[in-house]
């Protein structure tokens, strides 16, 4: 039944209940016959008035909820589009209000849901051509010394070479994904230890110094010499130094020129690592730190790793409540720049 109709039998049932009263009244002689109908007449009057204004009263609020009612079926279709109206009486427009920041929310999760659904398969997708490829590859050069038309010593060796090579790049794919889904599942105990930066960047140095001369390239370092020690796991910050140190060295060019410098922000340690390679435009820098995300979209590379490295950092780097940026433009080298607390600032956090 309707709220109009509810309205109305309920003024009709109090009417109907005093024109009775008064039809008693007047058969106990408590009236007389023209003051009874004199009162029925003014019950009569009154009770159109009071149908009339119920009528105009109730219409704001009939409106209110018919709005609600319609918003929450286009929701049910997936349209949550559009705010809900704020009309009728204060508690319907509070109502309204409270309705129109819950399809908000829900538009929101469930946008968010869509999106990372889209990037779940994006990245099965990557992960799957990214174990394919080298598999394939593997299986072929197998294939062809196993059926024997191998018969020189150089082809074979370079078929050996490449299954060596392709088999390297294998682990090391299962390896970053592997510490990917560590640090997602927060599986890596978070124990920080005071470390010197000069030591992380020492090593870092010495663990590329054959890529670095292999390629002729310059290194330049400025490190203070009071800087505090960072509260840090060095293993894994180690290993975010070498991944942009190595990805300075892949795109230098050659005999180019690689910066590294540190210096204090107060409680934390800045460290940036400067190249003079081919830069990196503003729409791919945003993009750079998702997993499996590669400039070069081929993804049929001979060089380059999986994509993974970058987003690895910022793992790492979240983890220990640091940050990773990017300054770069398209020819004009790139500086990537990470934060590290000190022993000072890790007290806080
Ligand atoms: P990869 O293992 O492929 O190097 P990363 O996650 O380390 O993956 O880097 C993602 C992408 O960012 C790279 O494919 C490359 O295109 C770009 N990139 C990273 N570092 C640099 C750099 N120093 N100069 C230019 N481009 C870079």
């Amino acid at each position: 039944m309707r709220l109009r109709t509810y309205l109305f039998l309920s003024n009709l049932v109090s009417i109907g209940a005093i024109l009775l009263s008064l039809f008693l009244i007047y058969q106990g002689m408590l009236l007389t016959w023209f003051e009874v109908m004199l009162l029925m007449a003014v019950t009569c009057i009154a009770a159109l008035i009071s149908v009339i204004v119920h009528a105009i009263v109730i219409r704001p609020i009939v409106r209110s909820v018919r709005n609600l009612s319609d918003s929450s079926e286009k929701m049910a279709q997936g349209d949550f589009a559009g705010e809900v109206p704020q009309v009728g009486p204060a508690e319907f427009k509070q109502l309204a209000r409270q309705f129109n920041t819950m399809r908000a929310q829900l538009d929101h999760s469930i946008r968010t849901l869509r999106q990372s659904e889209a990037s779940r398969k994006e990245l099965v997708a990557n992960i799957s051509h990214d174990l394919r490829t080298p598999l394939a590859s593997i299986q072929s050069y197998v294939e062809a010394l196993q059926d024997r038309v191998i018969t020189d010593e150089e082809t074979f060796q370079r078929y050996l070479h490449t299954i060596q090579h392709e088999t390297t790049r294998l682990s090391q794919l299962i390896n970053d994904l592997f510490q990917l889904s560590r640090l997602d599942a927060d599986a890596i105990a978070f124990q920080p230890v005071p470390y010197p930066i000069d030591t992380l960047i020492v090593d870092t140095l010495q663990s590329q110094s054959f890529l670095l001369e292999s390629k002729g390239l310059n290194i330049l370092t400025s490190i203070p010499d009071n800087l505090p020690p960072v509260q840090v796991m060095p293993f894994e910050i180690q290993r975010v130094l070498n991944n942009l140190l190595h990805n300075a060295i892949q795109y230098s060019p050659e005999e180019g020129c690689i910066q590294i410098t540190a210096e204090s922000l107060g409680s934390w340690i800045a460290i940036a690592v400067r190249d003079e390679g081919e830069g990196i435009n503003l729409a791919e820098q945003e993009r750079i730190f998702d997993r499996f995300y590669r400039m070069d979209k081929s993804r049929n590379r001979r060089s380059g790793g999986a994509g993974l490295g970058l987003a690895i950092c910022k793992s790492i780097l979240e983890l220990h409540g640091g940050t990773i940026t990017v300054e770069s433009g398209k020819g004009g080298g790139s500086i990537f720049r990470i934060t590290l607390p000190t022993a000072q600032e890790a007290a806080v956090i």
